[in-house]
């Protein structure tokens, strides 16, 4: 006979018997599950932010015939490169936080 497993929502409050997600909201109720779940939401965060690419109006700028706008475009080009440096670098130190 197998064990009963009453797991109480942590989102809704509602009981649920072997249950892996909340009969009600649909919440994720193992802490096994859960943790899974935010790690990998995590490796998903991280590679958006490695993916990263600037914006189409840089690229213009940067092609544009008019020397003032390529250099507005090759400042914000080399600004976004190291904002996502940055994003790249807290990513990565919390999932270093989260993981260890
Ligand atoms: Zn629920």
């Amino acid at each position: 006979m197998a064990k009963r497993r009453i797991i109480k929502c942590i989102s809704c409050g509602v009981y649920n018997e072997n249950l892996e997600f909340c009969k009600n909201c649909g919440a994720v109720l193992s802490f096994r599950k859960r943790r899974e779940q935010k790690v990998e939401a995590q490796k998903k965060k991280r590679a958006e932010v490695l993916k990263m690419q600037p914006p189409n109006f840089i690229e213009n700028l940067r092609s544009h015939p008019n020397m003032v706008y390529r250099i507005t475009g090759a400042f914000l080009y080399s600004s976004f490169a190291v904002v996502s440096a940055i994003g790249a670098f807290i990513a990565w130190l919390v999932f270093a936080i989260a993981a260890g």
